[in-house]
């Protein structure tokens, strides 16, 4: 099956509070010739067995897919040979009219309907805004049959509001079951800030489950001729509008404990600590820390320090650079992604009690990523006394993780009054001898 997005207009619906539409004033209106050549680019030579066409909203909503449009996807599938489309429809749009029109032009084609259902309970259906009850998605089910096409079910899991998420996921499996030919199962998952749900993450009203939790619940339903089972959809890293970006412009400025806990951070560092993957050639971990500058490898420092690393040849890339700053780890790769490439953390304004409360959050948090992120040796080039290393220490001994301290303390010695001593040429030299020397420790123990 081919997926295809093809997306227009608002959804008429437009509610649902894990979905982006639910605060997404503007989406673009495209004419009927940009998506009939959108459709055609996307769609390329493909000539399988079928397509899902996803639009964020109803197919057969003319607002959005307007029906020369539609008239124009099936022919180009029935020309193709190709049997098979699955759109979306939003339950409010099963009607007579609206099924007999799809029968007219869909002709000779095996047609699926896509109906979020969700969760099989009336509560949650109304407090997460789907705008539809089991009754009436029952009714548009047994309607669309009767035209012959076939029902397709969503079905979240971790909805907000759910007292019991196995429960719950079982209850509305058995009713789908009833209903539907298809069923498509998914871990819920809130990554822009255009979902309402999004929000509930940063005020600490609801939070994913991990890919393991979600794997664990549906279990059952692994080999079920009907189940497909999408447990890393939607699953992306934070995205923040920017009227959020505005909103806390001068709150991620300064030493403050709002600047060390915000919301946005903690939403981030959750993702990283349990949903972030890391990269398959990264096997070192190197804990270093930030630079005022941002992106931090747009700095002297840290352009330095990437420098020197890159004579390690083709190990560099099996170097893992994080950084250690207010808003926690910040894996290189993540670093000109707001907020990361927007804060601002005055060194000279720390007071005693922020100090205190930085090396305590951020062990918290560099505790939570390495104990799901493991790396075949640690090294931390920090320097002695920072806040930074202290949280670092803390960490690593409530983990009982080994690491390797990467900075020649006989060397920081003597040029730590020095202006840019983090970056003195003697002390990076020593930081690559030592994290050569230790990655060919390791190779030398499987020969
Ligand atoms: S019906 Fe679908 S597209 Fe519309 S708001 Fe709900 S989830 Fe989003």
């Amino acid at each position: 099956m081919k997926t295809i997005i093809l997306e227009s207009g608002r959804c008429a619906w437009g509610k649902c509070i894990f979905c982006v539409m639910s605060k997404k004033k503007q989406v673009r209106i495209k004419s009927k010739d940009e998506l009939k050549q959108e459709f055609l680019k996307k769609l390329r030579d493909y000539k399988g067995e079928g397509v899902k066409i996803f639009n964020s909203g109803t197919f057969i909503d003319d607002q959005q897919i307007p029906r020369e449009v539609r008239q124009f996807i099936f022919e180009e599938l029935r020309k193709r040979g190709i049997k098979k489309i699955v759109i979306e429809v939003w339950p409010g749009f099963i009607t007579h009219e609206k099924l007999s029109e799809l029968k007219e032009d869909a002709k000779d084609l095996e047609v699926h309907i896509a109906m979020g259902l969700e969760s099989a309970n009336d509560e949650v259906l109304n407090k997460i805004k789907k705008g539809t009850t089991l009754k009436k998605w029952e009714e548009s089910a047994k309607l669309i049959k009767r035209y012959g096409f076939k029902v397709r079910a969503y079905v979240m899991v971790n909805l907000p509001y759910v007292k019991d998420i196995k429960q719950d996921f079982e209850q509305t499996m058995k009713f789908a079951l009833q209903y539907a030919d298809s069923i498509a199962v998914m871990n819920t998952f809130a990554y822009s800030s255009y979902a309402e749900l999004f929000d509930m993450w940063l005020k600490g009203e609801w939070k994913p489950i991990t890919i393991e939790e979600f794997k664990e619940i549906v279990k059952n339903y692994q080999n079920h001729p009907k189940v497909e089972i999408y447990e890393q959809d939607y699953i992306i890293y934070p995205h923040f509008s920017e009227e959020y970006k505005e909103k806390a412009k001068h709150e991620i400025k300064g030493a403050t404990i709002q600047n060390l806990t915000h919301p946005y951070y903690e939403v981030w560092q959750d993702f990283i600590s349990r949903f972030y993957k890391l990269p398959a050639i990264k096997k070192y971990a190197l804990f270093m820390h930030c630079s005022y500058r941002k992106p931090y490898s747009r700095s002297q420092t840290h352009r330095k320090i990437i420098s020197y690393l890159q004579k390690l040849g083709k190990k560099y890339a099996e170097i893992h650079q994080l950084i250690i700053s207010n808003p926690g780890v910040v894996p290189r790769e993540f670093e000109d992604k707001y907020p990361f490439n927007a804060y601002d953390w005055p060194e000279y304004e720390e007071t005693e009690e922020i100090k205190k409360a930085y090396v305590e959050v951020n062990a918290k948090r560099i505790e939570n990523y390495l104990r799901n992120h493991q790396y075949e040796k640690i090294f931390v080039y920090l320097k002695p006394g920072s806040e930074s290393l202290k949280a670092f220490e803390i960490a690593a001994k409530k983990l009982r993780l080994n690491w390797i301290n990467v900075l020649d303390e006989g060397r920081w010695k003597d040029i730590k009054e020095e202006k840019q001593a983090y970056v003195d040429d003697i002390l990076l030299e020593k930081m690559i001898e030592k994290i050569r020397k230790e990655i060919e420790k390791k190779e030398e123990n499987f020969i």
